[in-house]
């Protein structure tokens, strides 16, 4: 059998399981390769404690090759064309051909989309924006403070809800919280509305207990920086002195421009399989595009590219070895939500179940930061540190009946 060359294009969470797993799964007769435009991985859950100065950039920050099993070749260059009816990629000026093809380039930021965003929204969701926050939070003394969701779909249905609950705690610390009126505006009818009613009204009560006003189902026009006011189109304006806002995002234009993309950019896989209609082409994360049962698209979140990019990496193991594909993603995913105070609320569940994602109400207290904390240090660290991150995860999640994935 001649060596198979499969090619992953994204290193990001989606990108560095599929590689990893196929390494462990492959002969070393078979290239896996990643190419990534940064060269470096920035775990994206910390943003939110880069934003309140719990944590330095570099502390979530880390060199790709150095998350990537010895044996997976990285090439930092930016993907220019995807043609997946010739099996190529071009990448930095060069042409790739491939046996098997996984897109993970994640979703864009594109506060562009959304006149006024640039100019005066403060944003969480890069590492750049969460470090310039953490400045701008400084020199606030004080006023309306507004959390916006620009537009949807975005990455982490969960993290505006809390960016919100940690600038609450952050105020709290500093003593100013009763100088400070905190409100949410988004289009969204629920917080976390893929997950249910009892998901959204959970957060929904997470927000009232500190006081933070939650303006569902708007439909935002424009940002007035001069004014500083938010415009919707089915209300009157709301102003604010300090805006911290998850922008519009859109898929990265080497997809958009490739016959992958669906009309909105997306691209469109099979839910189980991942497959895309092009042959030995998968997608994952953040990229894709899942219709869940009940209509609405199974959320962009990490959890999900993690689990899709072990499913892809065990199919394309199996066709490798000339076994024909049988591993299938079965929609499992969970979420942490940090409440501020040093508490996280967490939920698990099936975003495959039918007619809606069956996913019960989230179980709250300093456990679960904790557990958020050790998955970071799983995630991030290495040898002994990694090792015994991994275990606590391991242990806790078994007593408590959580996803053993984790
Ligand atoms: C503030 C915040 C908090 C979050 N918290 C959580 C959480 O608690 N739990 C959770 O499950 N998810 C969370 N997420 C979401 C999570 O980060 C994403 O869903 C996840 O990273 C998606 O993985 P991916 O592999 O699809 O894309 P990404 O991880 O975004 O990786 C895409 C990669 O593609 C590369 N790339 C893009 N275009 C090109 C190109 N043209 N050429 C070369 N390389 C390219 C990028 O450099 C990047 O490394 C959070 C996100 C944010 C912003």
């Amino acid at each position: 059998m001649a060596g198979k060359t499969i090619l992953i294009l994204g290193g990001g969470v989606g990108g560095i399981v599929t590689a990893n797993a196929l390494r462990r799964q492959l002969d070393p007769e078979h290239r896996v390769v990643v190419i990534d435009k940064r060269g470096e991985y920035v775990f994206t859950p910390s943003l939110l404690w880069v934003m309140v100065g719990w944590r330095q950039p570099a502390q979530i920050t880390k060199d790709l090759s150095r998350l990537l099993h010895s044996g997976v070749e990285v090439r930092r260059a930016e993907v220019q064309e995807i043609d997946p009816e010739r099996s190529v990629v071009r990448a930095g000026g060069e042409e790739l051909a491939y046996d098997y093809l996984v897109v993970a380039l994640g979703a864009d930021l594109a506060p562009e989309a959304m006149p006024g965003f640039a100019e005066v929204a403060h944003t969480p969701f890069d590492l750049p924006g969460a470090t310039a926050l953490w400045s701008a939070l400084q020199g606030f003394e004080g006023g309306r403070v507004a959390v916006l969701v620009a537009a949807t779909p975005y990455k982490c249905p969960a993290a505006p809800y809390e960016t919100a609950l940690l600038l609450d705690d952050h105020f709290r610390r500093r003593g100013m919280r009763d100088r400070v009126e905190m409100a949410v505006y988004t289009p969204e009818p629920a917080p976390m509305g893929v997950a249910g009613p009892v998901m959204g009204q959970a957060v929904v009560g997470m927000l009232q207990a500190k006081g933070i006003a939650f303006n569902p189902q708007l439909n935002l026009t424009h940002i007035d920086p001069a004014q500083k006011t938010l415009a919707f189109g089915n209300r009157e304006p709301a102003s604010f002195d300090f805006l911290a806002g998850v922008p519009p995002h859109k898929s990265p234009r080497v997809v958009r421009d490739s016959p992958l993309a669906n009309p909105a950019g997306w691209v469109a896989v099979d839910k189980r399989t991942l497959a895309t209609p092009f042959e030995n082409v998968y997608a994952i994360g953040d990229v894709t595009t899942i219709p869940l049962a009940n209509g609405k698209p199974l959320p962009k979140a990490g959890v999900f590219a993690h689990g899709e990019g072990e499913t892809v990496a065990a199919r394309i193991a199996e066709a490798v070895q000339g076994a024909a594909p049988r591993n299938e993603f079965d929609g499992m995913g969970y979420c942490w939500i940090e409440m501020g105070g040093g508490s996280a609320g967490f939920a698990s569940g099936d975003f495959y179940a039918e007619p809606d994602p069956e996913v019960p109400h989230p179980r709250a207290g300093r456990l679960w930061h904790t557990g958020k904390v050790l998955y970071e240090k799983w995630w991030m660290g290495e040898g002994l540190a990694r090792t015994a991150a991994g275990l606590g995860l391991r242990l806790g999640s078994k007593l408590l009946g959580i996803p053993a994935s984790l």
